[in-house]
């Protein structure tokens, strides 16, 4: 049913490549950036927090800057600027769809700023489309943007549990359970939404395999790749035809570029004679003050308006830079560091490390989220920020059903916002400590994370005795006596300041 595209990967030698890797590593944004310390020393600071969003990549900007210097609107052929810009878009769509190994049976559509914009779309899209199939299976893993959505645009939703390590740990989706969930709802069901890695544990799900029972009963695939898209290999098409994923969702922000759209590739068969979402300039062939006719080219009918070509020339660029250093060995690279990384931090006296700890079993992304035995997660995370100049993420990451049910939290009853005492548990704040990593992250990153995490643990009230718990909903906590307040460290106004100042004297 599909045909493939060339392979994305390069076949430069492998000893190239990884040179290439090491040379991008240290091309970003914001790794000299230094902050103050609690202790009055300043620290370049180590920034653990990509699953959030990572890092822009300076060689992916500087080409981007160089397409930026003819800037135009597109849609016009007649002057330069204009007819190059709408070359190089198609180009960011062409360079997108091959990053995902999508053949010519899909398109890519530019939507948002993420995900979020992107599953959204589909939902609206799927339920009109499919109005007969109004049940929607999903897993108990994902983010809120591939759960709410479905809530909202396709019906009812499914929550698929997850299957568990011998140790107990949740891993990946449980596959017997997904079986049985798209037998009960076979006639009805119109697609299978997961996630291809989880944003809490890393841990990644096998979406071909997926695709495969949705498609054994007319359903269809849709493939959040949020999380996963700038650390592991992705291919639309898998080794047989049913296992081709239908729809695939990215965020530009969380692949080295933000700034720039979210993206859908998407079969295009599953917008035929679908109105599109969103109508206005640039994607009409007629108009009067009657009516309107819409062009039938993909992926125009469903990016109305004035695009945003910084942000997907920006985005283009880094998967570029990405396919030439090749996916595999980013991967590769990667996990050798998560790895280490679950190593070092398991073996932290009272750190308990969410989901399965077994890569053979489990494969993880570099994502790592723990608590540590009796420190509230927000405590827990001041304190890197405050002492150690380590950038982490706490909370419930966007994930609250999978966050309660890692914690052993039954529903949500009981969770008062302003419970948090200052010797709140997890289980009274709801929440966790996050450590992810980019392609910047080395192991003196990991190194300087678990030692931080190792003192924590074994001088908790030395730290303790510094912060008072700011009882706001969010399970914050604020040193007593050392606070930067954002607007000490930049503000816009000020840098206009600065720039008045410079223009003035030169
Ligand atoms: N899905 C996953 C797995 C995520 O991690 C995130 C963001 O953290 C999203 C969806 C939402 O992405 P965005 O905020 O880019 O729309």
């Amino acid at each position: 049913m599909f045909s493939t595209v060339p392979a994305a990967t390069t076949h430069r030698p492998r000893a190239e490549r990884l040179q290439l890797l090491e040379a991008l590593r240290t091309s970003f944004d914001g790794l000299d950036t230094t902050y103050e310390r609690a202790d009055g020393t300043r620290q370049r600071r180590i920034y653990l927090d990509s699953a959030a969003s990572n890092l822009r990549c300076t060689a992916a900007r500087a080409m981007a800057d160089r397409a930026m210097q003819h800037y135009a609107n597109t849609h016009s052929q007649l002057h330069m600027g204009a007819s190059l810009m709408t070359a190089l878009y198609d180009e960011a769509h062409a360079i997108v769809r091959r990053f995902v190994g999508a053949p010519e049976a899909y398109t890519a559509i530019f939507c948002g700023t993420g995900v979020t914009g992107g599953l959204n779309r589909m939902a609206r899209v799927l339920t009109a489309q499919r109005p007969s199939r109004d049940v929607v299976i999903t897993t108990m893993m994902e983010h809120h943007a591939n759960d709410l959505p479905h809530r909202k645009h396709a019906g009812r939703v499914v929550h698929v549990p997850l299957a568990h390590d011998p140790d107990g740990e949740a891993g990946r989706v449980d596959m017997d359970a997904l079986r049985r969930a798209i037998r009960t709802h076979a006639d009805r069901l119109n697609y299978v939404a997961v996630t291809a890695a989880s944003n809490v544990t890393g841990i990644t799900n096998p979406v071909h395999e997926i695709a495969r029972l949705a498609h054994d009963v007319g359903a269809l695939c849709v493939v959040d790749a949020a999380q996963s898209a700038a650390h592991s290999p992705i291919r639309i098409t898998g080794d047989r035809d049913d296992e081709a994923l239908d729809v695939v969702c990215l965020s530009g922000h969380k692949i080295y570029a933000p700034g720039s759209p979210g993206v859908i590739v998407a079969r295009k068969d599953l917008f035929a004679g679908h109105e599109p979402e969103e109508v206005g300039g640039g994607i009409v062939e007629f108009v009067d003050t009657e009516r309107y006719t819409v062009t039938d080219a993909l992926p125009d009918r469903e990016e109305t308006g004035t695009p945003n070509l910084p942000g997907a020339f920006l985005l283009a660029s880094m998967l570029l830079l990405m396919e030439r250093v090749g996916m595999d060995l980013i991967a590769e690279d990667e996990r050798a560091l998560t790895q280490y990384a679950m190593e070092r931090f398991t073996a932290i006296d009272g750190l308990h490390l969410y989901g399965s700890h077994r890569l053979e079993v489990a494969e993880r992304i570099g994502v790592l989220t723990f608590n540590l035995e009796g420190l509230p997660h927000g405590l827990v995370t001041a304190i890197l920020n405050d002492y150690f100049g380590i950038a982490v993420r706490n909370e419930c990451f966007c994930a609250q059903p999978f966050v309660r049910q890692l914690l052993g939290i039954a529903d949500a009853t009981g969770v008062a916002p302003d419970s948090c005492l200052d010797t709140c548990t997890p289980q009274a704040q709801p929440g966790m400590v996050r450590v992810s990593l980019g392609l910047y992250n080395t192991r003196a990153d990991v190194d300087a994370a678990a030692d931080a995490l190792a003192d924590i643990a074994a001088r908790p009230d030395a730290y303790r005795s510094k912060y008072r718990a700011l009882r706001n909903g969010h399970g914050d906590w604020a040193h007593t006596d050392f606070n930067v307040p954002p607007h000490e460290l930049l503000t816009l106004e000020g840098a206009a300041d600065d720039w008045v100042r410079d223009a003035l004297s030169s």
